[in-house]
């Protein structure tokens, strides 16, 4: 119902405030696009997973589990599952009791037993999808998490609208590993017509990805600048930056060395665990203005920059304008919290010595409070973003003093 009055709040007020030349009837859709379920390392049945999202107000979601697709015949060992296995963090998952309740009196969870070993089969996409999805109000997008190494170094990559599994790739250097990967992903489209986004995770997972890698891999389009898991180094270290950072030297790279587009950023969940533990769902999502609910015109608007990464706000307009180098935003917010809007962005004469801590780059070009922000991109800069911070704090925090966040996409730039 909320989701309801939001889509049309948002809706009614992206019609009257939009420039003339936004005259599609485009609408913006919340989604999920990195999920784990039983299928790999997550903690419960995807169609438990699929309903918490439902109910809890997404447009569309992606279970993407690592280097597999929900469609061949699996079982799992219900012992695993249902006698308070105590998982690393401690957690008790009573995955096989939860699932028996909520299909109670029904004959849809299969159980056999297998040499004395009880096992429940997992279903398949095909098979579960028609409970849940819904023509223009709810959709799944087949997705998987190419999942690879190069050394030590962890390549993962979601591949959001695939149609068949991409086996993980290694090349001979950690950059080759992304492109191999990404390349397969850009194949497959080719292949089938399909478009897919490919988005690379949590840079900063055991201090994987730097900012020049991630700079340097033009394949790479769209990366997670928030994500929810807690052991994802988000905020970086003494030495390393976090992950917003990242973006803004990754960024500055592309446009100043590299003479290439920047970065477009997401935020997800990555969530593992659904029974307490560290990996829950709810923390980042995106928004995407576009044409209908379906992964065509989802995928078109995000490779336009037409979305927004998001950790708890919502944004009920948001408009770029080229030639006036204008940007506005109006926030969606009650009256308890404030909200502070941060222009982002690199100078061209901004400092690229190494030696000298590469000053200048992602600073502040300006800072306002308020729910309705206007901001004048200076022409001197490479691009500019915003990142949005309520004073609210974060409803299910992935590190500690987290407060709600949101983050456009850069512009200024073309
Ligand atoms: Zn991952
Ligand atoms: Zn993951």
């Amino acid at each position: 119902m909320k989701l309801i009055v939001l889509s049309t709040l948002l809706f009614a007020l992206t019609f009257t405030q939009l420039p003339a030349q936004e005259s599609s009837p485009d609408t913006w859709y919340r989604g999920n696009t990195h999920t784990h379920s039983l299928w790999s390392d997550g903690n419960d049945f995807p169609e438990m997973i699929t309903q918490w999202y439902l109910k809890n107000g997404y447009d569309f979601m992606a279970l993407s589990d690592h280097n597999i697709l929900a469609d061949s015949e699996r079982w799992v060992s219900i012992d695993s599952l249902s006698k308070g296995k105590k998982s690393k963090e401690g957690e008790i998952t009573g995955a096989m009791d939860k699932y028996l309740a909520r299909y109670a009196g029904t004959n849809w969870v299969e159980t056999r037993d297998n040499n004395g070993k009880k096992e429940v089969r997992l279903k398949k996409l095909e098979e579960y999808r028609s409970l849940f999805e819904k023509r223009n109000k709810f959709l799944i997008i087949k997705a998987e998490e190419i999942t690879t190494k190069f050394e030590k170094k962890e390549v993962h990559i979601n591949a959001v609208n695939i149609q068949s599994v991409i086996p993980p790739l290694v090349g001979k250097t950690l950059r080759e590993t992304m492109r191999l990967n990404l390349q397969a992903v850009a194949e497959q489209e080719k292949s089938t017509g399909e478009p897919i986004l490919a988005h690379l995770n949590h840079p900063n997972f055991r201090w994987s990805i730097t900012a020049e890698d991630l700079a340097h891999v033009i394949e790479e389009k769209f990366f997670e600048v928030y994500n929810g898991h807690p052991g994802i180094n988000h905020q970086g270290d003494k030495t390393r930056p976090g992950d917003e950072k990242l973006w803004d030297i990754a960024n500055t790279i592309r446009l100043a060395e590299l003479k290439q587009p920047p970065l477009f950023a997401v935020a997800s969940d990555d969530s593992h665990n659904y029974h307490g533990g560290k990996g829950s769902p709810g923390r980042g999502w995106i928004m995407v203005r576009a044409k209908g609910l379906d992964p065509k015109s989802l995928i078109t608007s995000m490779r336009k920059g037409d979305f927004y990464a998001s950790s708890g706000i919502y944004l009920n307009q948001i408009s770029w304008d080229k030639k006036t180098r204008k940007i506005t935003l109006v926030i969606q917010a009650d009256d308890t919290n404030t909200f502070t809007s941060e222009l982002i962005g690199t100078r061209k004469n901004y400092q690229a010595d190494a030696e000298k801590g590469k000053t200048g780059i992602g600073e502040i070009l300006a800072s306002k409070q308020g729910k309705s922000i206007t901001f004048m991109v200076p022409n001197n800069v490479l691009y500019a973003r915003i990142t949005i911070t309520s004073s609210a704090d974060h409803h299910n925090p992935s590190y500690q003093g987290q407060k709600k966040q949101a983050w456009t996409q850069p512009v200024g730039w073309q």
